[in-house]
């Protein structure tokens, strides 16, 4: 059937689209339990928050549900969301442009800033999002090595040419947990040509405990040019929902608004989100949950003797040798992590913080198939 397709179709997609790997999202449960019938899987692979949603994000997309309904189209500029952000970070109301998940900003901005064979500067081993954005424009990512487990801020500056118009950041970095530090960040900065910009990926930004971190929001404030975006997949526990930020001078939103698609957040998105910042309880919960377990696993590994990356965020690596075996392996037992070997870490795995059971039962399921090894 589908060569079927093939042969009578002779459409053409660009040789930089077709060289492009398709993103590989981490296993759904159900795909789990269908194809090794395994019951009660836990999935430990994506970041996700394992206490489930914000209960009153819940609760204000019933809502909008019962009196708005679906029938007309959302508020594109999704006014009372970005109001209500702009008046939390204490920034004017046209620095924020809302996506349909973060992953939304990245590819509006890479499609508004980056032509033919133009530069974007991304570290190895990242969010693989970026590299998919650029490569979809037709432009040239350039990866710097991580130098210990974090972005190498000076080699990424050096990696800097006249046709370079993005460098990414993560912080704190997905999936090594490591922070930049605010005056690193600094040093940075004045070495970056002001037609550059800076994306710092805040995703996980509410777990972060470190106090020397950067504050970004105020560098937008002071008009540099830089994007910060954030999510409320993580932290607030509606990825599915699909909503997410940035932050930036008005000058780049002005250039971004102009391709945004009109409708790229939805009513019920928007509502979520809404609610979702005024559940201070929900947050608290989590990152309290999060802080516990991440201490938790650390002690139960230290007794395992396994290595591990400390982490300024709700995963970490684990360092358990053959990454890829004792992935399919915990699979088998119902336990969905990441293998790190497509990052370049043959030797690790991730895991995000789950409940405390969960934390329990990956680790002895853990220390069960590295026996067996
Ligand atoms: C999860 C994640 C995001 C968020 O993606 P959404 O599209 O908002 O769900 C962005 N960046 C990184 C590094 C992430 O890990």
């Amino acid at each position: 059937m589908a060569d079927k397709q093939n042969t009578i179709m002779k459409l053409q997609a660009p040789e930089y689209i077709t060289s492009i790997t398709p993103y590989p999202p981490g296993k759904p449960m159900e795909e789990l339990e269908r194809e090794l019938g395994i019951n009660r899987p836990i999935k430990l692979a994506s970041n996700e928050n394992p206490l489930g949603s914000s209960p009153m994000a819940i609760k204000a997309i019933n809502l909008a549900l019962e009196l708005d309904g679906l029938h007309r189209y959302p508020d594109g500029s999704g006014f009372n969301l970005s109001k209500k952000l702009a008046d939390m970070l204490e920034v004017p109301q046209d620095n924020i442009v809302l996506g349909n998940g973060s992953d939304d900003i990245i590819t509006i901005l890479t499609r508004a800033f980056l032509k033919n064979n133009d530069e974007a500067v991304i570290s190895e081993s990242s969010f693989l999002m970026y590299e998919i954005s650029v490569r979809s424009c037709g432009a040239k990512p350039v990866f710097v090595p991580l130098k210990s487990f974090a972005q190498d801020l000076d080699a990424i500056a050096k990696a800097i040419t006249p046709k370079t118009r993005i460098v990414f950041l993560t912080n704190p970095h997905n999936p090594t947990g490591s922070i930049i530090k605010a005056e690193d960040f600094t040093d940075f900065l004045d070495r970056i040509p002001s037609d550059v910009i800076t994306v710092m990926d805040e995703a996980y930004i509410e777990f972060a405990t470190a106090t020397d971190s950067i504050n970004s929001i105020d560098l937008v404030k002071a008009g540099k040019p830089i994007v910060v975006l954030r999510t409320f997949s993580k932290a607030y526990g509606l990825a599915g929902l699909r909503i997410g930020y940035g932050v930036m001078p008005g000058m780049i939103t002005s250039i971004l608004e102009r391709i945004r698609p009109p409708f790229n957040t939805g009513i019920l998105a928007q509502a979520g989100a809404i609610a979702a910042l005024e559940d201070k309880p929900f947050l608290q919960k989590t990152l309290k949950l999060v802080k516990k377990e991440i201490s938790f696993l650390y002690s139960e590994l230290d007794i395992l003797k396994l290595d591990y990356i400390p982490t300024q965020a709700n995963f970490f690596l684990i360092k358990t040798g053959n990454a890829k075996q004792i992935f399919d392996a915990l699979l088998k037992e119902g336990v969905i992590v990441r293998s790190m070997a497509s990052y370049g870490f043959e030797d690790y795995i991730r895991i995000n913080v789950g409940l405390h059971e969960e934390n329990v039962r990956f680790i002895k399921t853990l220390e069960k198939v590295m026996k067996n090894g």
